[in-house]
């Protein structure tokens, strides 16, 4: 990054609404570098060639499926985009961690969730909130492809009040190990994780405590059925319960009581991806219903010659060039504002952390208006 980059005056979050846009300092997808349109593009040929090619499988609950593409984007390194050099990813920018996100999630939600579970919620607490010996052991496994894993947060009891779990934590008398009984719900990727974090109350303290799991059903682990959804088919969603589950307490995540910081942080940096992965189904749904419109003749005349039907495909246009515009616009005003923070000394994920949360009004206002659009696209 040049010091030009570093010192210049980047709108910080929510100053869109009150301060002047410099316009060379928006970034549009014109913008990309050549090893950015490199990513994007063999990101689609994976999705093209694995996913596309192959939606009844998902359709039809073909969870196994779901895994073996995951192996397969894990030989390609597409795991890995986030995850620095040291812990065996590519440590990309950014950017290029949305663009990853948003041309793999084109095809099908079934994948997409997949991905977005492991990936995000399911690696990144380690990347974030680790120590060095948690980051070593577990992460590259998780960027390889060679581990998945889950998130534990979601009890029966408590969804949008996250912090009100039940499960319990209880250290051993040798203060070796805790000692996990509850039940998760609702929880992506369970049935083939190799791993959870999972959030659980240590005697009454206020906040929750997080912790990394090894998958063993020798260990107390036990699981429901697939939930039966409506969609995402092929997403594996399972209830996991824990009974007096030993974890050493070496495997606690960050600090006692931190949890609930660690969870919303994690769920924090998955509003603006959430954006990401809504927008290559757009232009795959604009696609095919631009081929539709044009095939299907009534009356004597393609459909596309109606102005309702004209009408209808240039509002999922212009939403989706919007949704795209303003998506990557604030992904690389947090891309700088994470190399400005690493210049003056931050970590690089304490600097992600603070760049992500310094917008968090573009990430909010992106997850409402590009989920919004990608199901009246669809519609
Ligand atoms: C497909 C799928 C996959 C999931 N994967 C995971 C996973 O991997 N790990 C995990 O931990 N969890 C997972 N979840 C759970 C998910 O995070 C929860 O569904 C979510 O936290 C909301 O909780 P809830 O469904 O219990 O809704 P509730 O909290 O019961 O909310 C019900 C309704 O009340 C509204 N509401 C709640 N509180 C307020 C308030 N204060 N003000 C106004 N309205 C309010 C909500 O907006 C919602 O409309 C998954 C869920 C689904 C459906």
């Amino acid at each position: 990054m040049s010091t030009d980059t570093v010192n210049k005056d980047i709108l910080r979050g929510g100053q869109f609404l009150v301060k002047e846009t410099n316009c060379e300092d928006v970034f549009t997808l014109e913008d990309l570098s050549e090893e950015q349109r490199m990513m994007r593009d063999s990101t689609k040929e994976f999705v093209d060639r694995e996913l596309w090619a192959h939606w009844e499988r998902f359709e039809n609950k073909d969870y196994a499926y779901t895994e073996e593409c995951m192996r397969k984007a894990g030989e390609l390194g597409l795991l890995s985009v986030a995850v620095p050099e040291s812990y065996g990813g590519m440590g990309m920018g950014f950017v290029s961690t949305m663009l990853v996100c948003d041309y793999i999630s084109g095809a099908t939600g079934s994948f997409s969730t997949a991905f977005g579970a492991h990936t995000g919620i399911g690696t990144m607490p380690i990347t974030l909130y680790g120590t060095e010996e948690q980051k070593q052991k577990y992460v590259p496994r998780l960027a390889s492809g060679e581990w998945f894993g889950a998130y534990c947060l979601t009890e029966p009891g408590a969804g949008s009040d996250a912090n009100s779990g039940k499960t319990k934590a209880v250290l051993s008398a040798d203060g070796k190990s805790y000692s996990i009984t509850g039940q998760k719900m609702w929880i992506s990727n369970a049935g083939f994780c190799n791993m959870f974090i999972v959030f659980a109350r240590i005697e009454d303290d206020k906040n929750i405590t997080g912790f990394i799991l090894e998958n063993d059903p020798a260990n107390g682990i036990s699981m429901g059925d697939e939930e039966k959804k409506l969609g995402i088919h092929s997403s594996s969603t399972r209830q996991v319960f824990f009974n007096e589950t030993k974890v050493p307490v070496e495997n606690m995540l960050s600090e006692r009581g931190n949890g609930f910081k660690i969870a919303m942080n994690a769920l924090n940096v998955g509003r603006i991806k959430l954006a990401a992965a809504c927008l290559d189904a757009q232009r795959r749904v604009i696609g095919e219903a631009t081929k539709y419109a044009n095939e299907r003749i009534q009356f004597k005349t393609p459909i596309m010659n109606f102005g309702a039907i004209k009408s209808k495909i240039a509002t999922m246009a212009t939403n989706c060039y919007a949704d795209e515009s303003a998506s990557y616009r604030a992904a690389k005003n947090i891309e700088d504002r994470i190399a400005m923070r690493e210049a003056a000394g931050n970590t690089h994920q304490e600097a992600e952390l603070k760049g992500v949360e310094e917008y968090a009004i573009e990430c909010s206002i992106l997850k409402v208006a590009v989920s919004e659009d990608v199901q009246s696209c669809t519609d």
